[in-house]
């Protein structure tokens, strides 16, 4: 499996530790395609409205706790092989979760002196906004964040105001797939593991796509099931279960892969990174 997050007795933090993650950038650069889109069914789906319900309870209980025990951030943490310091400190946990942000923009090419600096974001799914301040600071960008929380909303804009950033950073209850913005407001679009809440695959990256402007970046960090072999039409049924074991843990729809997100958004004619060119045709 890739990026499987590893599953933790109630309530799970969502800020476990995995090394690989999928990081899908593209830019929009062309008119949106008319190609149809896929469309990825789940074995038990639960209806919409539901699922939203569900999502938004399950936040609005749980983030208080979260809050306490990871921080600002709800997402996982990037780990580096390579460094000295791979302890499992708290911590150590903490500094992964802001190098996934920083691995993740450089990843983008939003890091390089001659980069571009975002100055309008929207951070899609924020939880409590912890990306939205990091990245509001970093760049000195005005940054909307949307999630289906209530609870998470109100508390993102506190803690905006009790940091001195109320003029840069907003936040409010909205749904990813229908948002409350017009076309092409963004020069950065940023979803931080919120994508695999999304019941309608193609819904949320034509949604992402339009609230980009041309030669915005947008960047998905997001759970994906592994890509799968040209001779296989669906996981096998001991990875399925699995999967379904996390759906239920966490509010999930069906789960796609990488290779399924790189074809959604090259259907939009948005280019894709250059390690997704190279590695998912
Ligand atoms: N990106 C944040 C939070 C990740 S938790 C971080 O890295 O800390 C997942 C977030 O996605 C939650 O805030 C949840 O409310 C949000 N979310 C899930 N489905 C959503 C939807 N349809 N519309 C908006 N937000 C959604």
């Amino acid at each position: 499996m890739t990026s499987l997050p590893f599953l933790l007795s109630p309530p799970p933090p969502r800020s476990l530790h995995h090394r690989r993650r999928r990081r899908l950038f593209s830019s929009p650069s062309c008119p949106r395609s008319r190609t149809p889109l896929l469309a990825m069914a789940s074995s038990s789906p639960r209806p919409p409205q539901e699922l939203r319900q569900g999502i938004a309870d399950f936040y609005d209980q749980s983030s208080g706790l979260w809050e306490q025990i990871w921080g600002d951030h709800m997402h996982h943490g990037f780990y580096d092989s390579d460094a000295d310091d791979v302890s499992l400190s708290l911590s150590n946990h903490r500094s992964a979760q802001i190098r996934m942000i920083e691995e993740s923009l450089r990843f983008a090419s939003l890091l390089g002196p001659e980069s571009k600096r975002p100055k309008r974001i929207v951070d899609v799914g924020c939880g409590i906004g912890g990306s939205s301040r990091y990245l509001a600071r970093k760049f000195a960008a005005q940054c909307c964040g949307i999630t289906l929380s209530p609870v998470q909303a109100q508390r993102a804009n506190a803690l905006a105001a009790s940091e001195g950033l109320s003029d840069l950073v907003s936040f409010q209850v909205a749904d990813a797939l229908q948002q409350p913005f017009p076309d092409a407001e963004f020069d950065l679009v940023w979803s931080m593991e919120s994508g695999e809440h999304m019941p309608d695959k193609p819904k949320f990256v034509k949604e992402l796509a339009r609230v980009a402007a041309p030669g915005a970046t947008i960047i998905i960090v997001t759970w994906c099931h592994r890509d799968l072999t040209p001779s296989e039409d669906s996981l096998n049924p001991g990875e399925k279960e699995l999967l379904q074991k996390i759906c239920d843990a966490y509010f999930l729809p069906a789960w796609c892969s990488a290779a399924d997100y790189v074809r959604l958004l090259r259907s939009l004619s948005l280019q894709t990174g250059k390690y997704l060119s190279e590695n998912l045709r």
